[in-house]
């Protein structure tokens, strides 16, 4: 989609700070970051958010979801097979979450103590 910016990055248009690339997914750095460690992790093809990813494509699912468990292994945020220090994965959809862009992005983030309930 010519009108997405995750697309846009996604074809080079506009500039990524990418740690991870698979051939179907992306991660990059946010440029707001939250946290130490703020990644964003998408699929190349657009989906608008986690449920219509699902439904479309599971498989893709999963290999978003293994990208930031692989970004959050590279950041250091696990050792291997481990759960230390610790990193919070989370994705926003629709407004009342405040999901920005409507292209499904996984939020990892970690590197601080992360509170919760969220806000
Ligand atoms: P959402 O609010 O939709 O869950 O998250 C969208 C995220 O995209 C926000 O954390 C925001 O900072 C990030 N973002 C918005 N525009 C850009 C951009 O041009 N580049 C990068 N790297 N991140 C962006």
């Amino acid at each position: 989609m010519t009108d997405c910016l995750f697309c846009r990055m996604v074809a080079g248009d506009i500039p990524a700070d990418v740690v991870h690339e698979t051939d179907r997914t992306l991660a990059f750095r946010d440029i707001n970051p939250q946290a130490p460690t703020h990644v964003l992790v998408i699929p190349k093809a657009h989906h608008r958010n986690l449920g219509a990813l699902a439904a479309a494509d599971p498989d893709l699912l999963g290999a978003v979801v293994r990208a930031a468990a692989d970004v959050a292994r590279q950041e250091d945020l696990v050792t291997d097979g481990g759960i230390e220090p610790g990193y919070r994965v989370v994705t926003n959809t629709g407004p009342q979450s405040g999901q920005s862009v409507d292209h499904l992005h996984l939020h990892v983030l970690g590197g601080r103590d992360l509170r919760w309930p969220p806000g």
